[in-house]
């Protein structure tokens, strides 16, 4: 049976606006472990059944730069197979695209978003959690970027879009999940803003019109290639109600980790 990783990612240190999302990674287990729900996936995967190997949280050290702990962890971390990351804003991606490339030799990123994280650079600092996506399409980290549930695209994205060749798909244009043919390996990246604040008011830019959980989910399980990686970030406990945007972030976890076993047995 394969085992499933789990990496805390507590960095928070690139967000724009709020601090938060580095407190998430233990916040996010405790609701994927509570006795209250089953860890059984839809997909019929028993999640219980010795799955999960729990690589605990990374720890930033003043004197390494944050991204080569992360690089180098993610590294270590995925050396037993697949791994899920659990953020941290959206900026820890790029380096856990560095830590896990070298194990892959094709790869497809599925990045849902309400936002396209591709900014050059965002209020000067290219390692913003605006930009991870241009750095991991400038470094070739990914053969093919699927952006989905965005709206917020403007001009400046999409000239980054056309450069890298993404695949972008704004949120009044979803594509069916089933038509999204991936063939490489795939790499979920999910940015809990993409669901609407009413499912998941937990982060630090809401906006509004956005998918439900339900629709997450279904893009999650129409992955029809092994899933060796995914992150969930951007969950910021300072923003939840009730922890209500936890339990959204662990269920999605759950459904990447179901996908992740199914696809390594088949
Ligand atoms: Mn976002
Ligand atoms: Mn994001």
């Amino acid at each position: 049976m394969v085992k499933v990783t789990l990496l805390g990612v507590p960095h928070d240190a690139n967000s724009s606006y709020l601090r938060g999302p580095a407190q998430a990674p233990p916040l996010i287990r405790r609701e994927l472990f509570s006795d209250a729900y089953s860890l059984w996936s839809e997909t019929g995967v028993d999640l219980g059944a010795d799955v999960f190997a729990d690589a605990g949280d990374l720890t930033f050290d003043e004197a390494l730069d944050p991204w080569d702990v992360i690089a180098h962890g993610v590294e270590a971390a995925a050396a037993a197979g697949p791994l899920i990351c659990l953020g941290g804003d959206h900026a820890v991606t790029y380096p856990i695209l560095r830590g896990l490339r070298r194990r892959h030799g094709a790869l497809t990123i599925l990045h849902i978003d309400a936002h396209a994280d591709i900014y050059h650079a965002y209020q000067d600092n290219p390692r913003s959690h605006a930009s991870p996506f241009a750095r991991i399409m400038e470094e070739g980290l990914a053969d093919r970027l699927v952006q989905v549930g965005l709206r917020t695209v403007n001009d400046e994205h999409r000239a980054q879009f056309e450069r890298f060749g993404v695949e972008a798909y704004d949120i009044r244009r979803l594509p069916d999940p089933a038509s999204l043919r991936f063939e490489t390996p795939v790499y979920i990246s999910v940015d809990i803003d993409a669901l609407d604040p009413a499912f998941a008011p937990g982060v630090s830019h809401r906006e509004p019109g956005g998918l439900t959980t339900r629709q997450v989910i279904d893009y999650i399980q129409a992955v029809a290639q092994p899933v060796v990686g995914a992150d969930v970030v951007e969950y910021n406990p300072t923003c939840d109600i009730a922890g209500q945007t936890a339990l959204v972030a662990a269920k999605l976890v759950k459904e990447i980790a179901g996908m992740m076993v199914r696809s390594h047995q088949t």
